[in-house]
């Protein structure tokens, strides 16, 4: 079973540079603005690393 990353915006102050854009290895989120942070589901390799550094638990792995 293959996981899918998630961005649950209502959880997303959106006030603030998303800390895990820049933890990801592979370049796989995209913040425009203060905006909740955007998946490129092309590079994202469903690590998890990022759900680890958001403190809202906006981000989300669950089964595809
Ligand atoms: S799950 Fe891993 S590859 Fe995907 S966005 Fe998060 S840190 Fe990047």
């Amino acid at each position: 079973m293959s996981k899918k990353l998630s961005v649950l915006s209502d959880r997303c102050p959106q006030n603030h540079p998303c800390p895990s854009v820049i933890v990801c290895p592979y370049g796989a989120l995209r913040q425009s603005g203060f905006k909740a942070p955007k998946v490129d589901y092309d590079k994202c390799v469903s690590c998890g690393k990022c759900v680890r550094f958001c403190p809202k638990r906006a981000l989300v792995l669950a089964e595809a």
